[in-house]
């Protein structure tokens, strides 16, 4: 078996995601950030961090700084699980921003800034303005996941947020089909649990 399975983007939004960063595969739950370690892999494979500012920022951190890290990002986690599961499945109404505190105490602790880079398309040369972010202290490694929660609030409808219909199954998504038919994390594990479950309790019909 694999130390460290590879954590489940199925959200289509990262945001998203990150509530999902906790799950239950099997039978028990499997936290993939509960220690400052798996939140590093986690940024890593969710590209919301560069790879060369995480191993900076590892070998810059004093033991545990990292493990105190990701226990706040747990705590952020938890919040918006809770202010999602509240909100889904309907419009977002304006009164929802004043529930926002524990978000906007994350934002406002960012320092972003713009750059203007050379870059080439289509053998044209030129240049672009790209945002840029000073990752000063382990800490920093909070402000993109922020970033991210902050993406949901404001670009996602919050009335195709809905949780997968798998039995005991606690992941989320963004429902992006046209026909707005979603109804699985993902086919591979609850969809397919499930069309197993209805072909045994078919059989046991007949039977
Ligand atoms: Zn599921």
């Amino acid at each position: 078996m694999q130390p460290h399975p590879p954590a489940m983007f199925i959200a289509d939004s990262l945001g998203l995601d990150f509530i999902n960063s906790i799950a239950t595969p099997l039978d028990a739950p499997v936290d993939a950030i509960a220690d400052g370690d798996g939140l590093v892999r986690w940024l890593a494979q969710a590209k919301l961090v560069p790879p060369d500012v995480l191993g900076e920022l590892k070998a810059r951190a004093a033991p545990g700084e990292l493990d105190k890290v990701a226990e706040q990002a747990r705590a952020l986690r938890e919040w918006f699980r809770g202010f999602v599961r509240k909100h889904m499945g309907r419009p977002l109404t304006p009164q929802a921003l004043a529930e926002l505190e524990p978000l906007h105490r994350v934002l406002a602790r960012d320092e972003t800034f713009s750059q203007v880079v050379a870059i080439s398309h289509r053998g044209h040369d030129g240049f672009a303005l790209e945002q840029r972010r000073r990752w000063g202290s382990a800490e920093s490694l909070l402000l993109p996941v922020g970033e991210a929660m902050a993406k949901v609030v404001c670009e996602e409808s919050f009335a195709d947020i809905r949780a997968c219909e798998g039995h005991a199954c606690t992941l989320i998504f963004a429902d992006h089909t046209r026909a707005r038919a979603r109804r699985w994390c993902s086919m591979a594990i609850c969809g397919n649990r499930a069309k197993q479950a209805a072909h045994r309790s078919r059989i046991k019909q007949r039977g």
